[in-house]
C-alpha cells in the first residue's frame, strides 16, 4: 500500500493507493466505531473507505485487494454510464427509463406534435407519421424540459432544509457530463446531468443533496458526512439504487 506521507491522525482521512494489475487505486481512509470495512465509490469516481478504530494497514490493504476488481466496476459504471445506456431508437413499443421507471415510448397520429406522459407510456403525437426522426426530437426536448421542472422542485425544496444549515445555493445549471451526475463549481455553482431524469426523484435529491453539501465541505471528510446525514438520512440508500440505475442500463 503505497501512503502519501500521513500518519494515522485523529478525524483526518488519509490519503492512501493499492496497485491493482496496471491501475493504482486511489482512495480515502477514515476510521470510525464501526465493526467492518465499507467501501464506498462515489460518481466522481472517488473511493472512501471507512475502517474499524483498530484496523491494522495490512488488514485494509488486503480488503482493498479483494474489492478491486468490484471498485474498478463501480468505476466504470460511473464513467461509462452514458456509453452503456442502449442507444435508443425512437421506435414505438421501445423502453425509455423516466424517473426510475420503465416507460413505453408510443407513437399515435395527432393533430399537434406533442409528448404527453399517461399511465406510465410516453405517448408521442406526430402530425406527420412519416417524420420519424421527429420522434427522437420530440422526446429528447421532452425529457429535458421534465428535467427541468423536476429538478427546480427538488433543488427549491433540498435549497430550504439545507439553508437552515447554513448553505447557501444559488441556482444550478443543467449540463450534460461524461462522468458525473452532479458536479459542483468553486464559485458555488451546481451542475446536474440532464440524464438524472432516468432516476427516482429520491436519487436526484441525494445527487442535489451531495453538491449542496460539498459548497460547505469540499472534502469527502467526516464533517461533510456527518451534513449529508443530517440533510439525508437515507443517502447511503439512494446512491445505492443510483448505481442500480447505472448497472441496469449496462446489460447489452
Ligand atoms: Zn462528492
Amino acid at each position: 500500500m503505497t501512503i502519501h506521507g500521513d500518519l494515522r491522525q485523529n478525524g483526518h482521512p488519509r490519503q492512501l493507493a493499492i496497485q491493482y494489475g496496471r491501475k493504482q487505486i486511489e482512495f480515502q481512509l477514515s476510521y470510525s466505531a464501526r465493526k467492518t470495512l465499507s467501501i464506498v465509490v462515489h460518481p466522481d469516481l472517488s473511493v472512501v473507505v471507512t475502517a474499524p478504530k483498530d484496523a491494522a494497514d495490512d488488514a485494509v490493504e488486503e480488503k482493498m485487494h479483494k474489492r478491486a476488481a468490484w471498485i474498478v466496476q463501480q468505476q466504470r459504471f460511473f464513467e461509462n454510464y452514458l456509453p452503456t445506456i442502449p442507444p435508443r431508437t425512437y421506435v414505438s413499443g421501445e423502453s425509455h427509463r423516466y424517473l426510475g421507471r420503465q416507460c413505453r415510448l408510443r407513437v399515435h397520429e395527432g393533430s399537434e406534435d406533442v409528448v404527453k406522459l399517461a399511465r406510465g407510456q410516453i405517448n408521442v403525437y406526430l402530425s406527420d407519421l412519416s417524420k420519424k426522426q421527429r420522434i427522437k426530437t420530440l422526446v429528447v426536448s421532452w425529457l429535458h424540459q421534465r428535467a427541468v421542472v423536476v429538478f427546480q422542485e427538488l433543488f427549491d425544496n433540498t435549497v430550504a432544509k439545507a439553508e437552515r444549515h447554513g448553505i447557501t445555493a444559488m441556482n444550478f445549471e443543467i449540463r450534460r457530463m461524461k462522468n458525473r451526475w452532479g458536479s459542483c463549481t468553486k464559485e458555488g455553482h451546481i451542475l446536474l446531468n440532464p440524464d438524472l431524469i432516468i432516476a427516482p426523484k429520491q436519487c436526484i435529491e441525494y445527487v442535489i443533496v451531495h453538491e449542496l453539501c460539498h459548497l460547505q465541505e469540499h472534502n469527502h471528510g467526516p464533517r461533510f458526512y456527518r451534513l449529508l446525514q443530517t440533510l439525508l438520512p437515507d443517502w447511503e440508500q439512494q446512491r445505492e439504487r443510483l448505481n442500480g440505475c447505472v448497472v441496469e442500463g449496462s446489460s447489452p
